[in-house]
């Protein structure tokens, strides 16, 4: 019994690290179950079919039975993407169990096929009613071992070998289950951890527009590429005396609604960020100098016509300044940045409240 227990073991690192390189490519989709894209499924019922098929070339040799895991790779396969990857995984364990048959002697095989074909079409209709819970795992093994046991009493020689066989089966089944499926969530949590992380590195707190860290990785995107782009910088006028006059809380009250204001009037592919402080950038990819000047203005009216609300004071009126410069052949998109910046600075110099654009000579 030791050796059986010993290829098991084998048989059980072939599995983990096999789903451990498989799950790397799916890593950032959400969540797979049977009502994902038909893609997803295929995708699924594919890699589920090479850890089946590696699992059966891998099988102890046990009488006329062959024993492994193949049965936790279709379980997994039908419980995440229903029949279609099922039924993949179904045709690629028939295959290598074919492969790993000895001319001649087609019993095993033929059971094999059978219990595969039953467990098809059960599973199939169970995982339409089922849901994505470990009880629905639990049950979807269980259906697959029920067929199993009888296989294995056929094919071994006495009825003290098919209890001693079938003992270290199903235990070994009932593991490897519960470690696939723990596995596969634990995966999950943590790739869904290290998303959000990412996403809030590139996020501003107060504002929930894009960091001074996402423009810059943007910016220096459009350099590498040479995309073409203009820019608007937009920064408060007198800033300060709001903070003076609602406190620093009110300041950030006006933050947060000029941020939303920004995201509406900005077109669809631009970035808004937010560059520090009281000031914002907006990237506009593929927008000419002009029409991004139409674009700043358009942001400046509804600015300066919006009431800003921060009770229970009474509506107050806010104005922005803005700079603005366009992408030109042989500068930096940093470059192009400082010339929207020397742009604002006139249009502080010159009054506030109005857009300027910079001046190419
Ligand atoms: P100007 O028209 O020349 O731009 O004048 P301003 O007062 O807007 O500019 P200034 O640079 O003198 O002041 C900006 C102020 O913005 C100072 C700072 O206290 C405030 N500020 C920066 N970040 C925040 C923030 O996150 N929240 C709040 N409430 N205030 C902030
Ligand atoms: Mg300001
Ligand atoms: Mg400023």
């Amino acid at each position: 019994m030791l050796s059986q227990f010993n290829q098991f073991l084998l048989n059980f690192s072939l599995l983990i690290t096999s789903l451990l390189f498989a799950f790397l490519p799916m890593r950032n989709i959400s969540r797979i179950s049977p009502n994902s894209s038909i893609r997803i499924r295929l995708a699924v019922g594919l890699i589920a079919s090479i850890i089946g098929a590696l699992l059966v070339l891998n099988s102890i040799s046990y009488d006329g039975a062959k024993i492994d895991l193949r049965l936790v790779a279709l379980v997994t396969a039908y419980y995440y993407g229903g029949w279609i990857s099922g039924g993949l995984t179904t045709i690629a364990i028939i295959g290598a169990r074919f492969l790993v048959t000895p001319p001649g002697v087609y019993q095993g095989l033929i059971l094999a096929t059978l219990i595969c074909l039953a467990l098809l079409v059960t599973a199939s209709i169970y995982r339409r009613f089922a849901a994505q819970t470990f009880k629905d795992y639990l049950i979807l093994l269980g259906i697959g071992i029920g067929y199993s046991l009888p296989a294995l009493y056929l094919l071994t020689d006495t009825f003290m070998r098919f209890l001693e066989m079938a003992f270290v089966y199903i235990i070994f089944n009932l593991l490897g289950g519960y470690v696939t499926f723990r596995f596969l969530r634990e995966l999950r949590k943590h790739f869904q951890f290290v998303q959000t992380q990412q996403e809030l590195a590139l996020t501003d707190s107060l504002t929930n527009l894009a960091n001074r860290r996402k423009l810059d990785e943007t910016l220096a995107d459009y350099d590498k590429h040479g995309y073409a782009f203009s820019v608007l910088i937009v920064d408060i006028d007198f800033f300060k005396s709001v903070n003076d006059e609602y406190g620093h809380d009110g300041g950030d009250v006006v933050l947060r609604q000029l941020s939303h204001l920004l995201a509406t009037f900005a077109p669809e592919q631009a970035l808004v960020a937010r560059y520090g402080g009281e000031e914002f950038v907006v990237v506009l990819p593929d927008i000419a100098h002009r029409e991004a000047e139409r674009i700043g203005e358009r942001i400046r009216t509804a600015c300066a016509d919006q009431h800003f609300v921060f009770k229970p004071y009474p509506p107050f009126h806010v104005t922005l300044s803005m700079g603005v410069a366009s992408s030109d052949q042989g500068k930096t998109a940093f470059e192009v940045v400082q010339l929207a910046d020397q742009a604002l600075y006139q249009a502080k110099q010159t009054g506030r409240n109005k857009v300027v654009g910079y001046a190419y000579s």
